[in-house]
């Protein structure tokens, strides 16, 4: 029997994707790459944003997706060690996000779609993609599914994007010149999410769950390779940078390192098939955006193919420019905010108009309700 959809990649966009059309009585397949602990055990992001949480809650999924997490109030900024908190849910008229990380929200949609009886296929290895333009296949091992779309969820290095013609994509890529060295370590978490700047360079401390956080320290790429760093090393330049000399290593379970890079592709569409989250763009972790795009190009998705598959593909027509306009906004914002806390090539003119910048949020309510407004996430749909 052909399916309606099948959705390639169960992380964030695929499976918030899978549960709606679930909701929406559209039948759809789930082929995902890897298995299920691997999948479960993800770690990356934290924060689900008010608009992200919203979708949850309008889809009826509230109960089984935010269930016990915390509400984002309060970001704390140290400048040179000086401590500054912001009331980023007061800010936006109380629309706060929720700390809700990325591996919890995944194994919580997962176990919903599954309890629905949705059908999902853990180890899904070559996934090819057919007949794009005209009546899509997919295929995996031997096994071949018909289908009307596809939704390409795969994130940035999965087979989705790859299987578009080059020429039928504008690619835009951007590289900030910043490096993070992050560690994932059994320490108290913050009060509030933390980010640190001045002269030493940019650092963060965020809560991920009770009895962890994860750090973040910048590095300059091409210069400095943090991986060649002794742990006591990293501990201390987190002392430094974050003014708290009184801050105790833990136990380091996990560590990575993220150059900062944005990418985008133009459009996110071809032919039956269609583009969502990472797939299709990448920003930086500033302004914690990534996996909210994910969930909010999976809403939009979810909306349109539920009406073309009654007979009304506008929406779905209109999927991609939908989409790019929050996708750029959002790169503008994350932007805009890696410049103001990074300490960029210890250039004294980009310091000061930083510096600027932060105190604006501190001294120009409209200013601050700007941040708060995108850190809450873009809800209408012009
Ligand atoms: C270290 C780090 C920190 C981050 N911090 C934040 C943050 O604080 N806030 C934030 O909002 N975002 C953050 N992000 C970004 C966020 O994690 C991503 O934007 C989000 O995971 C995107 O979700 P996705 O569903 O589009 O893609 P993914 O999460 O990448 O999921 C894609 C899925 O597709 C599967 N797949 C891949 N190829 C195939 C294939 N060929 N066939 C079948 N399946 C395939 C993969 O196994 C995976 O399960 C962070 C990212 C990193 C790396």
């Amino acid at each position: 029997m052909p399916t309606d959809v099948v959705v390639v990649g169960a992380g964030p966009a695929g499976l918030t994707l899978a549960n709606l059309l679930q909701r929406n009585g559209i039948s759809c397949v789930v082929l995902e790459a890897r298995d299920r602990s691997y999948v479960e055990e993800r770690q990356r992001a934290g924060v689900l944003d008010h608009y992200g949480g919203r979708i949850f809650e309008q889809a009826g999924l509230a109960d089984q997706v935010l269930a016990g997490a915390p509400l984002q109030t309060y970001l704390e900024f140290r400048y040179e060690g000086e401590p500054r908190l912001l009331d980023v849910a007061g800010l936006s008229g109380g629309r706060g996000g929720s700390i809700v990380p990325q591996q919890l929200l995944v194994r919580r949609l997962l176990t919903t779609f599954l309890d629905g009886g949705g059908d999902l296929r853990f180890n899904a290895r070559d996934v090819e993609l057919h007949a794009l333009e005209t009546s899509p296949r997919v295929t995996y091992g031997d096994v071949s599914l018909d289908c009307s779309y596809v939704a390409g969820c795969d994130g940035f290095h999965g087979v989705s994007r790859r299987s578009i013609p080059e020429d039928e994509l504008t690619t835009y890529t951007f590289d900030h010149g910043i490096g993070w060295y992050t560690m994932l370590a059994d320490a108290p978490p913050p009060k509030y999410p933390l980010m640190a700047m001045g002269r030493h360079g940019f650092a963060a401390q965020f809560p991920r769950g009770p009895f962890a956080s994860r750090f973040y320290l910048q590095y300059k790429p091409g210069e400095e390779d943090p991986r060649t760093w002794p742990d006591e090393e990293a501990w201390d330049k987190l002392r430094l940078r974050l003014g708290d000399p009184a801050l105790k290593g833990g136990a380091i379970t996990d560590r990575e390192i993220v150059e900062m890079r944005s990418f985008v592709v133009e459009p996110m569409a071809y032919g039956k098939l269609f583009l969502a989250g990472d797939a299709a763009h990448i920003i930086t972790p500033m302004g914690a955006k990534g996996m909210n795009l994910a969930i909010a190009d999976a809403h939009v998705l979810a909306g349109a193919l539920t009406s073309a598959v009654r007979g009304d593909d506008a929406a779905l027509r209109a999927y991609s420019d939908v989409c790019l306009r929050r996708t750029w906004d959002y790169q503008d914002f994350s932007r805009w905010f890696t410049e103001m806390v990074h300490d960029i090539d210890g250039d004294p003119f980009r310091r000061k108009l930083a510096r600027a910048r932060f105190e604006r949020l501190f001294t120009n309510h409209p200013a601050a309700v700007a941040f708060a407004d995108m850190m809450a996430g873009i809800e209408l749909v012009r």
